[in-house]
């Protein structure tokens, strides 16, 4: 027999009860069993008037967004639609079926405004961290670090040539442009002073005009993130424009944030060999964090003749000493291209067999050694362990987090502009992924629903 919907839409009581509607294995229902924002009011409270009206709950809107960024739904007019429409929204938002959602403007004055102000998103992302860190997640061992193209909300075909732009006063006071001409003279400075960029966005000045997306040339912010490789949890994300110097400098800041932060200190860093840099080594190996990253090596020959690993540093003496036993000095004056050098004496050369292999088209050798070659020198030792191979195969955690924010947060093209538009909607896109680290791991059981 055909079954009838017997409707009834028009009825004036309900027996409902939100809470019994949301399934006890659902992704909101996970999240909330283990998210904590009861100390967000007393960290705001010195960004709110005692007198006014009164604001949307700051709470709220975290959780909105937290919604929104696990749904990939980043239109703050959606978000507000949706968390309206869909009772596991609401019901995640701590709101009755009667409660009104903010007008999508409110939401985002204050969204732009006293959130951003106050650094909310980064408290949130911190106490999460904390969190995965009592749960366990986090060993301090090994960290791995590396950074993900996102394109700009920039066209691509609305670019001006160079870096001095005519800037109208609309454009000033628009607050991605305001933000870059505020932080020109700031340190670290959005754009590099020793090379002029090739193209400028108008509409997000800070972003960086690249050929590193995957199909096409295009402005865009780098995220880089700073992971604990036990169970891929992210301790520390930072946003910067698409440079590599950029993505070295912000791998510093991470790992210091984090040791302030958090009291951690990695005993090993896994890096691609974008981060193996004379100074980055150095600066890892004075900190005793042992670089397991493939280091950066212009000495090296492919073309037969001796690398520079074939002449072996006598520290003590300060020089080198070539396959054939003669030695190499330096005058040690430190050249432009940051390298001292050790020159091999002509005459040596002049009568030496090797010299085929050597400097066939030069009268003598010479060999480049940079002030971090310790550092190096100590990085290409690590890189014949056992714990570097088993660090270079669990990096590649830190790219499935990057498949993740792009694939299934959406993380591909950004909504906000600037600096700071980047900074919030990455650590937001963390957050989520660390909430669902955090519920996937902690073993934490659903709460039934409460019958009523
Ligand atoms: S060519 Fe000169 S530097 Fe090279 S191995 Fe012979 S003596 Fe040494």
């Amino acid at each position: 027999m055909m079954g009838q919907s017997v409707g009834g839409q028009d009825r004036l009581f309900y027996e409902f009860n939100l809470e019994d509607r949301i399934p006890t294995n659902h992704l909101l229902r996970r999240i909330d069993a283990v998210l904590d924002l009861s100390w967000l009011r007393d960290e705001l409270a010195p960004s709110y008037s005692h007198t006014g009206c009164p604001s949307v709950d700051p709470e709220l809107m975290i959780r909105m967004l937290l919604v929104g960024y696990c749904y990939s739904i980043r239109s703050e007019r959606r978000l507000c639609q949706e968390v309206e429409l869909n009772l596991a929204y609401r019901w995640f938002c701590r709101l009755g079926l009667e409660d009104h959602v903010p007008n999508h403007s409110t939401f985002s004055v204050n969204r732009h405004g006293r959130f951003r102000e106050s650094d909310v998103f980064r408290k949130v992302f911190e106490r999460i961290v904390g969190q995965c860190m009592n749960a366990g997640l986090v060993g301090g061992e090994g960290f791995a670090v590396d950074a993900s193209v996102i394109e700009a909300d920039a066209s691509r075909f609305q670019r001006v040539k160079g870096n001095e732009v005519e800037w109208t006063e609309e454009q000033i006071n628009s607050r991605p442009v305001r933000e870059y001409l505020e932080s020109l003279d700031s340190e670290p400075s959005p754009t590099s002073r020793a090379r002029k960029p090739k193209a400028m966005s108008p509409v997000d000045p800070a972003a960086a005009w690249t050929a590193r997306g995957r199909n096409k040339i295009m402005f865009a912010y780098s995220l880089n993130y700073l992971i604990d490789m036990e169970h891929a949890v992210i301790v520390d994300v930072e946003p910067t424009p698409t440079r590599i110097t950029k993505e070295v400098d912000a791998t510093e800041i991470m790992v210091e944030r984090t040791e302030q932060c958090f009291n951690l200190t990695p005993d090993y860093l896994a890096g691609d060999v974008a981060y193996g840099t004379g100074e980055m080594l150095d600066w890892l190996v004075k900190r005793g964090i042992d670089p397991h990253i493939p280091v950066w090596d212009k000495g090296k020959r492919d073309d037969g003749t001796f690398s520079r690993k074939d002449f072996a540093y006598d520290k003590a003496r300060d020089l080198y000493i070539c396959p054939a036993g003669k030695i190499l000095k330096t005058t040690g004056n430190l050249h432009a291209d940051k390298t001292y050098r050790y020159f091999a004496s002509k005459s040596d050369c002049d009568l030496c067999p090797l010299k085929p292999r050597c400097c066939a088209k030069t009268p003598s050798r010479k060999v480049p050694r940079t002030p971090n070659e310790e550092a190096r020198e100590y990085t290409r030792s690590l890189m014949e362990t056992e714990a570097y191979d088993r660090s270079r195969e669990r990096r590649k955690k830190i790219e499935r987090l990057f498949g993740e924010a792009k694939r299934n947060l959406s993380m591909t093209r950004l909504r906000l502009r600037g600096l700071t538009g980047a900074k919030d909607e990455f650590l937001l896109t963390a957050t989520v992924q660390n909430l669902k680290r955090l519920i996937k791991f902690a073993s934490i059981p659903p709460p039934r629903p409460m019958v009523a």
